[in-house]
């Protein structure tokens, strides 16, 4: 069989050599527990204080207002829960008001879905037919109990990139009117894990208080995740223990892990803009041969979309079996997000562009990366054309 073609980055990505090689010495060497105050301990220590202050320069943040969690997940979590359930009116119901979409990653969408049950009201934002969040819906969906929004950077399934920085923007002309009557000012939350490879992370720039970014999406190491959390927001702790991570986060650290994402972090700055012309121009030329095939929709704005992503709706096609398909051929891509792909249902994230339950089971995801080349595509689609005419040939007998 000739070589694997990896097009599926944003499920994960390999984790890149250099970061590896960051990590390995916090192992068997380095292995110290940080809060011991022995050399051992504080080596360990000194290496999260220089990831943190990587992270921190990254997104242009203090840093003491970056921590470290097992991964996007766990971010978002304690972003959304730590937030609540911080700032709960404890007297009144709904104990405050959110505001989400309904493309978020299902790690916001169920956390707020229980937050519901806790007695909280959740707005679930629609976003247009390409995908994006319109900004006046925000502001207009904003209640004088609204505490948290909470929108993603881009889309895990679709690549489309949300206005950010202007519904920041927008927010913190809402908190600015809050705060002349002494009222509690709506906090911001982004989960960043598909965007942290390719966008402007300043947190300034975004008008964020709260960002998620994870370390499998960015060439780093799996289960291990980032908060920013701006001077001044208080949150709950998800765990508690020891009191590391300011009190945020209860356990030894993951040393190893932390020095990884920072690393990681790191190198996709350094290369973004670079990579993002290379897989811009890839991903005109993977849409347009694409276009020739009949039948075809692209899901999702082409102008406000993530350099790597390409989804596209196959009339009449099974995604899943066109999954399989091209995983015999040493393609790897998805028909859903990795995610919700065991959950057998039509992606969440297609039918809210308004299209079919059928549409959605059509689905396919390829996500380029670092590896992936023009001939990669060459063969994908070739490949892709041979499969699209076998499995229409089945369904029409
Ligand atoms: C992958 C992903 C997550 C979850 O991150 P984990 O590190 O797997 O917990 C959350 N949000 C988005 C947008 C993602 O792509």
């Amino acid at each position: 069989m000739s070589k694997e073609i990896y097009l599926d980055h944003a499920a994960t990505t390999a984790t890149d050599p250099k970061v590896l090689e960051a990590m390995l010495p916090y192992f068997c060497e380095n292995y110290g527990n940080p809060s011991s105050i022995y050399k051992l301990g504080r080596n360990a220590n000194a290496a999260i204080d220089a990831a943190r202050k990587t992270v921190a320069n990254v997104l242009q943040a203090k840093h003491g207002e970056i921590i470290f969690t097992s991964g996007g997940t766990e971010s978002v979590n304690l972003a959304l829960f730590g937030f609540a359930r911080r700032n709960t009116k404890r007297s009144s119901r709904p104990k405050g008001h959110i505001i989400t979409t309904v493309i978020e990653h299902s790690c916001v969408l169920e956390a707020c879905k229980t937050l519901e049950y806790e007695g909280f009201d959740v707005t679930y934002l629609p976003v247009d037919e390409n995908g994006i969040v319109n900004r006046k819906n925000v502001v207009e969906a904003v209640r004088d109990d609204t505490i948290l929004v909470s929108i993603m950077y881009a889309n895990n399934e679709i690549g489309t990139i949300q206005p950010i920085a202007e519904i920041g923007k927008a927010l913190k002309q809402i908190n600015e009117g809050r705060a002349k009557n002494g009222q509690q000012k709506i906090a911001f939350h982004s989960d960043a894990c598909q965007a942290a490879g390719y966008l402007n992370l300043k947190v300034n720039d975004l008008g964020v208080d709260l960002l998620t970014i994870n370390g499998s999406k960015i060439y780093g190491p799996k289960g291990v995740g980032i908060l920013y959390i701006r001077d001044g927001i208080m949150l709950e702790p998800l765990l508690r223990g020891g009191g590391q991570e300011k009190g945020l986060r209860g356990g030894t650290e993951n040393v190893a892990g932390i020095v990884g994402i920072a690393k990681a972090l790191e190198l996709v700055t350094l290369n973004r803009a670079v990579e993002t012309k290379r897989l811009s121009a890839l991903q005109k030329y993977f849409f347009d041969k694409l276009s020739r095939i009949k039948d075809i929709t692209i899901n999702g704005s082409l102008e406000n979309r993530l350099p790597n992503n390409v989804n596209i709706s196959i009339a009449k096609i099974e995604g899943e079996s066109a999954v399989l398909y091209l995983d015999a051929k040493g393609i790897y891509c998805s028909s859903a997000s990795a995610c919700s792909a065991s959950s057998h249902k039509p992606s969440h994230v297609i039918m809210a562009l308004g299209r079919s339950a059928q549409d959605a089971q059509g689905t396919l995801r390829f996500t380029m990366g670092r590896g992936t080349l023009k001939k990669d595509i060459d063969f994908t689609v070739s490949e892709l054309k041979i499969i699209i005419d076998k499995l229409r040939s089945i369904s029409a007998v």
